[in-house]
């Protein structure tokens, strides 16, 4: 079982027209809702969105009622602003800490809030805020683009990133609460939380004063900083409290998340984009190994046989394929200077036509042999052996 004891109280500031928060606090609920919009429509928003959980929790007082009542809120209200002119462009913030049941029948404190009011924890005096603001600057200091110091002052900190009756969909951060008997839960507007540092936050809220006590104090501290807001506060105090069975904490959003195949067309280009970046380098170096791989291959087929043949009149040993492969023209590799007509007319044909041989020695070893015994090759310098004239072969 989960029981508290509880004490509210609102303010309409010091500056304001009216008050457009809203409060409520019962046994098993707690509410604070920030209105805005002009011509008093902040007021009906705020009203409207806890006359809608009142009703919808008492229906279903689980997590899942706490937040259909809250999506139900948001539809009210819009619907209302588009049917009535004065209303248009109303919302409200909204904080609801429910006593809610689970599966297994424990009842355990649960908060659902959207928008910048704030629910924090008292323990010994101590104060922790339990809510993320849902406004630009505080997304910011989320992302890292700002300090919270830098936050507290900035000029959008008061602009809300998601609210009631803003939009159909509703994303609603919710998180069940860790308490134990004794914590104390601090719920209020930003017209408390804006005018009061933490600390005082936390001194005013505490024991020794009583809850009725702390809250009153509270909203005249506040009033005393500048009163620039209306200003709400509920605190509630744990005579015992239970833990949910299965605790949770995360945004719930009426819609379903985009998933990736449905990526917008900027993000699609960028992933795109960015692939290319690393791809393109390793394309045009497979590019350029193929082609260089290709040539060396080429060229080795090119220059992988031998043949013999004649060159302008005597015989010569040749590197390369007769007539050549692309611009891979043979190579004259040796030149034996025996005279091509003294050689027999069978043999002369054949070096017309070339006589292939698979490797350089092989082709050496032939031209020795173009000369039988029969044959008088009538070489000016037959004499020139083969291996005397190896040593000074040069490569093409
Ligand atoms: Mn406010």
């Amino acid at each position: 079982m989960t029981h508290w004891r509880h004490a509210e109280a609102t303010d309409i500031g010091l500056v304001r027209q009216s008050n457009q928060d809203a409060v409520y606090v019962d046994d098993s609920l707690a509410i604070v809702a920030d209105g805005m919009g002009g011509h008093a429509a902040g007021e009906v928003a705020s009203e409207m969105t806890i006359e809608m959980l009142r009703s919808g929790f008492v229906e279903n007082e689980t997590v899942e009622g706490l937040y259909n009542a809250i999506n139900a809120a948001n539809i009210t209200v819009l619907n209302d602003a588009r049917e009535n002119p004065n209303h248009f462009g109303m919302g409200t913030t909204v904080i609801a800490l429910g006593l809610t049941v689970d599966n297994e029948g424990v009842t355990s404190p649960t908060i659902c809030h959207v928008g910048d009011s704030r629910a924090y924890q008292l323990r010994d005096g101590a104060l922790r805020q339990l809510t993320e603001d849902h406004s630009v600057a505080e997304e910011w200091v989320r992302m890292g683009r700002l300090t919270p110091e830098e936050a507290a002052v900035h000029p959008r900190r008061h602009q809300l990133t998601r609210g009631i009756g803003v939009e159909d969909t509703i994303a609603v951060d919710v998180m069940s609460v860790q308490a134990l008997a004794g914590d104390r839960l601090l719920l209020c507007s930003d017209g408390l939380s804006n005018e009061l540092d933490s600390d005082t936050l936390a001194r005013l809220s505490s024991a020794p004063f009583t809850l009725e006590e702390a809250v009153v104090q509270l909203v005249d501290a506040a009033k005393e900083a500048g009163g620039r807001d209306n200003i709400t506060a509920v605190l509630v105090e744990f005579d015992e409290v239970s833990v949910a069975s299965s605790p949770i904490k995360r945004t719930i959003s009426s819609t379903t998340p985009p998933v990736a195949r449905a990526a917008t067309p900027a993000a699609t280009k960028r992933r795109k984009r960015r692939r290319l970046s690393w791809r393109t380098p390793a394309a045009l170096l497979i590019f350029i190994g193929v082609f260089v791989g290709a040539y060396f291959i080429v060229h080795w087929y090119a220059y992988s046989t031998y043949y013999l043949g004649n060159d302008a009149g005597t015989v010569a040993v040749f590197q390369g394929q007769p007539g050549g492969i692309l611009w891979f023209k043979p190579i004259m590799v040796h030149d034996t200077k025996y005279q091509v007509s003294a050689l027999p007319s069978t043999v002369q044909n054949q070096l017309t036509q070339t006589i292939p041989e698979p490797t350089r020695a092989a082709a050496l070893y032939a031209t020795t042999h173009l000369c039988s015994p029969a044959t008088s090759c009538n070489s000016t310098s037959a004499s020139t052996t083969t291996t005397s004239t190896t040593t000074t072969l040069k490569k093409g």
